[in-house]
């Protein structure tokens, strides 16, 4: 596997690969992979001849507030992960080599100036998207990717990329992956290692919400208000849950629903303590 921390050296390979006729597949992240993250990669290998998978913390998505200081980091085990994976390259540039600027500082960002990036997560952080907006569109020019791999966790993210690729008319294909949960239904997040045991036993009540609403869908009930009221409700019921939102929307647009429909996405956001977790489905009819 090669390691990159330069934009030249990721070029100079992609050059090579085209010119021997291979198939680039991107992964972006954030590091700090588990098998959530890692099934990104898996996928890739599946549909691609070479995978290269950013390990880049993009300031520009943080708020002030933010935890990115703080933000678990750890490259020599993602390394050795992603090449178990089957990951060509990893691409791991330091804040300067993204924005040379530096201080993580830009003047020029991709922003979806309409409603989307302000809906659901961007409630309480506005230039969360914006910041991956950015940092995308840059990787998507320095790899040149055929095809881009994302998770549904981040049902928002993907749908957002998505628009971005039709509005920009970038030659790339989106890939959708399911998420990965834990055993126990917790959805795999880097944010589960600041869980205690009794928070991660507390933070049960997403997943378990999740599936009522997915089982409130199976039943028939086709009234979005009634399945996020009996969902918030539920998470109600765990003391150490504070709900930001649970919300019903159309999966492509990320505007509120009153009814269910093949392709609303009902998401929720929930601090269990001082974590914020997120969840959500998709209705397939
Ligand atoms: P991040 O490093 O948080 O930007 O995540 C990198 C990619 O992994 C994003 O496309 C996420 O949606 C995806 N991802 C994170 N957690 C999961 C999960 N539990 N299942 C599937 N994909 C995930």
């Amino acid at each position: 596997m090669i390691i990159a921390t330069t934009t030249s050296e990721v070029r100079g390979q992609v050059q090579k690969w085209r010119q021997a006729g291979l198939t680039i597949g991107l992964v972006p992240t954030m590091g700090y992979l588990h098998e959530g993250r890692a099934s990104l990669v898996d996928k890739a290998v599946t549909l691609c001849d070479k995978v290269v998978v950013s390990d880049f913390v993009n300031p520009t998505q943080f708020g002030p507030n933010e935890d990115l200081e703080t933000y678990p980091r750890d490259f020599k085990r993602d390394c050795a992960l992603l090449e178990e994976h089957g990951c060509a390259l990893v691409f791991h540039p330091s804040a300067d080599e993204m924005y040379p600027d530096g201080n993580g500082k830009t003047d020029t960002y991709v922003e979806i100036l309409d409603e989307m990036p302000r809906q659901l997560c961007g409630k309480t952080c506005p230039i969360h998207f914006r910041g991956g907006c950015t940092i995308v569109a840059k990787l998507f020019n320095i790899v040149t990717p055929d095809k881009a791999f994302f998770g549904q966790k981040d049902a928002q993210q993907l749908a957002i990329i998505r628009r971005m690729v039709r509005d920009l008319s970038y030659g790339v294909e989106i890939v959708g992956c399911p998420i990965v949960r834990e055993t126990d239904g917790l959805a795999k997040s880097s944010r589960n290692t600041y869980l205690t045991s009794a928070e991660h036993q507390a933070a049960l009540i997403l997943s378990k919400s999740i599936f009522l609403g997915q089982k409130l869908v199976a039943d028939g009930e086709k009234d979005a208000d009634k399945i996020v009221a009996a969902m918030e409700a539920n998470i109600k019921t765990e003391p150490l849950a504070k709900i930001d939102y649970v919300s019903a929307v159309d999966g492509i647009t990320m505007m509120p629903v009153h009814m269910i429909g093949n392709g609303t996405l009902v998401a929720m956001a929930v601090y269990i303590g001082k974590v914020r977790l997120i969840d959500n489905f998709i209705v397939e009819e």
